[in-house]
């Protein structure tokens, strides 16, 4: 009998690391990946990805995936059948918001799920539960830039798309890590380099790739971003180069804007910052001069206990100088998870609904209200908690239950000590994952979900593209795609959504959100994508503010700000300062990029990097162990020695160590929007005497 080996299939998928976006084909057969194919229609990335989206798969198909839910019993899990784990979850989350009211559960959605999935988490949230204690991991990343750009210019997104990045005559990098974090975007601003003349100015106190590459490097203090970006604002009003047209028809509060502008002083930088006179002057006439000006920013400057103002600092200098509305400029916070923006537009967020309409007003509740078919009452107004402060609030016995999707919680979160006996404490928490993750471990209840290449659905990239995924494997085991969990759950909880596609979620919201208004499955089909805000007739907006900005009178907004010490800085006691990042191999907590060899062995080890300066002061040598202790706790390293960084400050990737680097982080955080300040950790560091 003549054997026939299957047909290999060949699927449109998306990336399901960083926010880039790129879509590729994924070409299978039987359960086997064979490879990852770039295509010319791919419109974030066309023909390149980099190593995530090429070869990190393995954990597909790993020995270790969840393929049954586990029910915590005497102290141990043990496999039960989807009946029993969801009829068991919805008694325990109904039991718990009667005895303790709707504000005792809190729910983290996923940032690496779908925007169906997302919209499913918020509406069991604010719909059956009653709570607006909903968020994702934006809360850990890019919220202070989101609460940047709302202030000035009005969209919690990028301005434009990665084509007004390429096309501008100078771009602006601060903070950002881009060839190791957002490659794709990274190569397509070498390429403009190199063939069209772009001028690349960063702003960092790392030198990582494109800092080498920049035509501008300037290397800050630590924290001192505000002072510099207001300096160079001022600097724009005293020689010419802001826009006057652009401010006198378009901007609101200029003239208080400039007053307050007055400590910020070429002086005062150079002080604040270690920056020269010349640096901060040639800086000011690249931008100054230029056309058309595109700012990046990312985790350094919003990991900080000011992010927010930073951030709104970033986006003044670029309103000043007339950079919104026109094809090249914008500002645009790089978004690391491949749909955390999708998570915040299809409303995981405490105070907003889909396309971001305020829990607060009253219009919005209505609207929400009347396409679920309750009465306004029934939708709490009260903002909720983000992930950051559910953990505090469990920490202080206020927070009785939990659901996190998908996110590394336990591991990512900062003071990871505290979080631990927080979830510890926790009457009840369910985690839906792939993997029996860190967070899992202190689950009641593990729901086993899938992998986006086992579903369908969409997601959100970094420049506000939705773009669709299909389905290239079937779920594995017993494991069900997510949002099929959380309609089945909400069935269990009194609520017959009766979903059978995800399409029919996006449907949904796309009747209520305005923002959503014209998003079909169909208009989505292939290779095609929309990028919000979409109207009913389907026109998208790939450039922002061409017409206006979204506030009341159409204008945007300067924002006078101060600058403020940051809340955790180096002393006596501990007088290093830690910054912390990821690497180009791998993702977050490593839950897919260290399931298999093919990523593992291209970066197998954790470091943490040590100037020249700092190794010669403390006699350390390549490899040589060290101890780290910060005010929370203490880990056990090998030191790199590199001029990546200097003097005073080192450098930990995030992604690995028991514990990680958030054994060393704190709680204090950025009050505008409560994310943790990472990157304000002051450490000691001691030689250990071992090999
Ligand atoms: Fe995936 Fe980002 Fe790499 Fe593209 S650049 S392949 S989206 S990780």
């Amino acid at each position: 009998m003549h054997w026939r080996q299957p047909e290999i299939k060949r699927t449109k998928t998306v990336c399901t690391y960083c926010g880039v976006g790129c879509s590729f084909e994924m070409w299978t057969r039987d359960r086997h990946i064979l490879k990852v194919q770039p295509v010319v229609d791919a419109p974030a990335n066309g023909i390149s990805t980099c190593i995530k989206g090429k070869f990190a798969w393995d954990f597909v198909n790993s020995e270790q995936r969840l393929t049954m839910p586990l029910i915590r019993e005497n102290g141990r899990f043990r496999e039960a059948g989807w009946d029993e784990a969801l009829d068991l979850v919805a008694r325990r989350l109904i039991e718990t918001r009667d005895k303790y009211g709707p504000d005792s559960l809190g729910f983290i959605g996923s940032s690496k799920a779908s925007n169906e999935e997302a919209y499913l988490t918020q509406k069991i949230a604010r719909l059956i539960v009653g709570t607006n204690n909903v968020d994702n991991s934006s809360r850990y990343c890019q919220n202070p830039a989101t609460k940047g750009l709302f202030r000035t210019v009005g969209y919690g997104g990028d301005a434009g798309s990665i084509e007004d990045i390429e096309k501008a005559e100078v771009v602006v990098i601060v903070g950002s890590n881009t060839a190791e974090n957002h490659p794709v975007i990274a190569s397509r601003i070498k390429a403009a380099q190199k063939l069209r003349g772009q001028k690349v100015i960063v702003v960092d106190p790392r030198k990582h790739e494109m800092a080498e590459r920049a035509d501008l490097y300037l290397r800050p203090n630590a924290s001192t971003d505000l002072i510099w970006a207001s300096a160079l604002s001022r600097y724009m009003f005293e020689h010419g180069y802001a826009d006057q047209a652009f401010l006198d028809e378009w901007v609101n509060k200029v003239d208080e804007y400039r007053k307050s502008l007055e400590p910020f002083t070429l002086e005062f930088a150079e002080q604040k910052t270690g920056l020269s006179r010349q640096e901060l002057i040639e800086a000011a006439e690249m931008i100054g001069q230029a056309k058309s000006v595109s700012l990046l920013w990312a985790m350094g400057i919003t990991q900080h206990s000011h992010g927010s103002d930073t951030s709104t600092a970033l986006s003044n200098l670029l309103v000043v100088t007339g950079n919104y509305g026109k094809p090249g400029t914008g500002g645009y916070p790089m978004r690391g998870h491949n749909n955390v923006q999708g998570a915040s537009d299809f409303g995981c967020l405490r105070n907003m609904y889909p396309g971001y309409e305020k829990v607060s007003e009253d219009s919005a509740r209505e609207r929400w209200a009347k396409g679920w078919g309750v009465p306004k009452e029934q939708l709490s107004d009260k903002v909720g908690e983000g992930n950051f402060l559910m953990v505090q609030a469990a920490a202080e016995d206020r927070l009785k239950a939990m659901y996190i999707i998908g996110e590394e919680t336990a591991f990512s979160d900062a003071d990871s000590g505290n979080v631990h006996s927080a979830f510890t404490d926790l009457d009840f928490l369910v985690v839906q994952d792939i993997f029996l993750s860190r967070t899992a471990e202190f689950a009641d209840v593990v729901l086993p979900g899938t992998p986006s290449v086992e579903k369908e659905g969409s997601f959100v990239n970094t420049e506000r593209r939705i773009q669709r995924f299909y389905e290239v494997l079937p779920p594995l085991g017993d494991s069900r795609p997510d949002w099929r969990i959380l309609t089945d759950l909400a069935a269990r909880m009194g609520h017959n959504w009766g979903y059978t596609h995800p399409s029919q979620i996006m449907e949904e919201c796309a009747r209520i959100s305005p923002m959503f208004a014209g998003v079909t499955y169909e208009r989505l089909a292939g290779w095609k994508s929309l990028q919000w805000p979409v109207k009913a007739d389907g026109s998208d907006s790939p450039l922002l503010y061409t017409d206006g900005f979204p506030n009341e009178d159409g204008k945007a907004n300067l924002h006078p700000l101060e600058w403020q010490e940051p809340e955790e800085a180096p002393d006596d006691e501990y007088p290093l300062s830690m910054d912390n990042g990821r690497m180009l191999e791998h993702f977050q907590a490593t839950n897919q990029t260290g399931r298999g060899p093919r990523i593992w062995e291209e970066a197998p080890g954790w470091f943490v990097e040590v100037s020249p300066e700092l190794a010669a002061e403390y006699g350390i040598e390549e490899g040589t162990w060290v101890k780290l202790t910060s005010r929370r706790d203490s880990i056990e390293v090998r030191a790199l020695i590199t001029d990546r960084i200097s003097g005073h400050t080192l450098f930990l990737p995030i992604h690995q160590g028991k514990p990680g680097v958030n054994a060393l982080t704190g709680e204090h955080h950025d009050p505008d929007v409560d994310t943790p300040a990472y990157k304000e950790t002051a450490v000691r560091l001691e030689v250990l005497p071992r090999e």
